[in-house]
């Protein structure tokens, strides 16, 4: 799918790679991010934070506010699953200090999005994700039933009632695990918290979670949250 080594240069003559966040051309060799979004203010989470979901911490690099915003909608409704790679990059430095362990894992979109979208947009964060960890990716999670995406849930309560028994884990491949689970987006946790959930009712041993982005102030900050204010 990918071109030969040798069009590389070929390709990016004709065109040139473009900045993960605003798009404008870059110059420099293997280079994925322009110097002025590099030097100028992306929306990091403070190093180190961690946010809470239902049972467990999340990890994420980014806050879900412009330029991250329209970063994940080119990746997730244009087809850029590409973009995985370099996302994953970030990721990455954001699990930096979290504890081990043995194997990366994602919460798995219903059979009739993948069919539509043709990708799995958080299986593909995870598989990059897991590459620059040097552990194994398994699947553990699988969705039982097709429910409405969170978006058009706005409250904590109404998104845990819509995903709730949403997932099934397949406990072969998560008994005494140690689990780094990988969404794309956190919003209240409702998600990421009833996949934890699950992981933990068949026999993991500890589950983390890992998201590209941050999204909404639904309330239940962590102190690291708060971190956020004091590090900006
Ligand atoms: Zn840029």
């Amino acid at each position: 799918m990918s071109a030969p080594t040798w069009a590389e240069p070929l390709l990016r003559l004709f065109y040139p790679a473009r900045c993960l966040f605003c798009q404008k051309p870059v110059t420099g060799k293997g280079e994925t991010v322009c110097p002025l979004c590099r030097t100028g203010g992306l929306p990091f989470t403070p190093t180190g934070a961690r946010f809470a979901v239902p049972g467990g911490v999340c990890v994420a690099p980014f806050y879900y506010v412009e330029p991250v915003r329209e970063l994940m909608h080119r990746y997730k409704f244009r087809g850029r699953y590409k973009l995985a790679e370099p996302m994953a990059a970030y990721m990455a430095d954001a699990a930096e200090g979290l504890p081990g362990f043995d194997l990366v894992s994602w919460v798995p979109v219903s059979a009739k999005r993948l069919r539509q979208r043709g990708y799995d947009q958080a299986q593909l964060l995870a598989r990059a994700l897991a590459g620059r960890l040097w552990t194994p990716l398994v699947p553990t999670l699988r969705k039982t039933r097709d429910a409405p995406p969170q978006t058009g849930f706005n409250t904590p309560e109404a998104r845990r009632t819509n995903v709730s028994g949403a997932f099934a884990a397949l406990p072969k491949a998560v008994a005494d695990k140690r689990i780094l689970l990988v969404d794309d987006i956190l919003t209240t946790g409702a998600t990421l918290g009833a996949c934890v959930e699950c992981l933990y009712q068949a026999g993991a041993r500890s589950v983390v979670c890992a998201a590209f982005a941050r999204a909404g102030d639904f309330g239940s900050k962590t102190n690291e949250d708060s971190a956020v204010r004091r590090g900006k």
